[in-house]
């Protein structure tokens, strides 16, 4: 897995958005990396401390990942 370790200010990596299949920098603003961990519940709730992260080589524009979870406007008048 040769993305676990990579940080912001690693060196400029060419990288494609997993949703538009635009180029990318991986350390670009607005540009995220797939995680995945061990996530506690809180009692206030939410959690954002991720416990052993691993970080796979899957990258998206924060933008794309918005649009893509946009509610469908269909289904909201479905069940609205
Ligand atoms: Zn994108």
């Amino acid at each position: 897995m040769p993305y676990k370790n990579l940080r912001r200010s690693a060196p400029a990596l060419d990288v494609v958005c997993k949703y538009c299949g635009n180029k990318t920098k991986h350390n670009a603003k607005g540009v995220a990396q797939y995680v995945g961990g061990w996530v506690a519940n809180r009692d206030a709730g939410g959690a954002n401390h991720i416990l052993f992260p691993n970080r796979y080589n899957s990258w998206a524009h924060v933008a794309c990942l918005e649009d893509d979870h946009k509610p469908n406007t269909e289904q909201l008048e479905l069940f609205g």
